[in-house]
């Protein structure tokens, strides 16, 4: 079976190509990042128009890499939600009218999910069942998963996502969009130790994080207490690593601390001790290295999607692999979700 998968959630347009031994045959990811650079972050309206100008041709150039037409597909996937509605309705449209004119199966993706099963593509033996971090530039949750489609919600974010508060942070201390790479660069100089920022929910069992307070924390750190214009302020270098450096390090503990939570919540439910990390803030090399520590010093098996498959592709789009064999495929009255649905709160 040789399944093409579409991702237009947000900003990047992309395609791939995998079977179902999940050999990549190809994948291309046109980003958006230069048309979004100036505002600072994704402006809907323009994201929308950009995946309508790309995503025929990168189509094209993906059954081009893996040298096929499109009647060598036999099914094609589509992230259907969460994302942003009009860059959905362009994956959609595609994929239906594919589908439609080549009179082959339509399977739906939910994006969260997918970014969870990159981690299969970076691992030699099955991930699930297991606890998995979705932590990327619009959601940090964490789910327990019995295979790839079999989900239940452990809990998640009350306020902003951690890649969302990476990128307004860097927007903060004059550092380019996207933030996460740009904070974790100048980081590297930084003394993590230099301001206390505060932690949520560290103390409890509930499974939670918010970042906003984080993100007010540090604009008071960079302006000063109940100043809030950034406009007169200027920061030295030394200043903007130590503030990146220890900003990084509240995230990071929150991450960590909630995922091993999370893994021995239901390890004491008899689930396996494996927790698998995707989504674009899983590339932050410093949280992988200290979830990497915590999960050997707790006996936990620990995955992470590769580097490129962190941030969003269509590669991880074969999750829809396990659809197909499950049966379980779309109509034409198919639609967008832009709003998380969540699954069933786990008990
Ligand atoms: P979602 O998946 O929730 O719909 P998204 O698709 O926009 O959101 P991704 O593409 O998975 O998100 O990830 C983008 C986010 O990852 C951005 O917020 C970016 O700042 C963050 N990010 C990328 N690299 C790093 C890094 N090295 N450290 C921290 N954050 C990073
Ligand atoms: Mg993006
Ligand atoms: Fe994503």
């Amino acid at each position: 079976m040789i399944l093409l998968t579409l991702e237009t959630t947000c900003d990047e347009t992309a395609a791939a190509i995998v079977n179902d031994s999940l050999k990549v045959l190809s994948g291309v990811v046109a980003s958006q990042a230069k048309l979004h650079e100036i505002y600072k972050g994704v402006v809907p309206e323009i994201a929308a128009r950009a995946h309508v100008e790309r995503i025929l041709p990168v189509i094209d150039e993906t059954l081009k890499a893996a040298d096929l037409t499109l009647d060598d597909i036999d099914a094609i996937a589509v992230a259907n939600t969460p994302g942003l509605s009009g860059s959905l309705l362009v994956g959609l449209t595609a994929a239906k009218a594919l589908c439609f004119a080549k009179d082959i199966p339509l399977i739906a993706v939910n994006h969260l999910h997918a970014h969870v099963y990159a981690c299969q593509f970076a691992s030699e033996t099955p991930i699930y069942p297991c606890v998995g971090l979705v932590v990327s530039g619009g959601h940090t949750h964490l789910y327990h998963y019995e295979s790839a489609i079999e989900s239940r919600f452990l809990g998640g974010t009350i306020d902003d996502a951690a890649g969302e508060a990476f990128d307004k942070v860097a927007s903060m201390l004059g550092l380019p969009y996207p933030g996460g790479p740009s904070i974790s660069k100048v980081a590297v100089d930084g003394d993590k130790d230099a301001i206390k920022f505060p932690r949520s929910f560290l103390k409890e069992d509930r499974i939670a994080f918010s970042f906003s307070g984080l993100k007010t924390a540090v604009r008071y750190a960079i302006t000063g207490p109940g100043k809030f214009d950034l406009d007169n302020v200027s920061l030295t270098p030394e200043r903007v690593a130590d503030l990146a450096a220890s900003f990084q390090q509240a995230v990071v503990d929150c991450l960590v601390a909630k995922s091993v939570q999370a893994v021995e919540q239901c390890a004491a439910k008899d689930a396996p001790r494996r927790l698998c990390v995707g989504g674009g803030v899983a590339a932050n090399r410093v949280f992988r290295e200290q979830l990497k520590q915590q999960c050997e010093l707790k006996n936990i098996e620990l995955h992470f999607a590769a580097l490129e498959h962190c941030t969003d592709n269509a590669v991880m789009g074969a999750i829809a692999v396990e659809r197909f064999k499950a049966g379980l495929f779309e109509d034409m009255s198919l639609d967008i979700l832009p709003g998380l649905i969540r699954e069933p709160k786990a008990g």
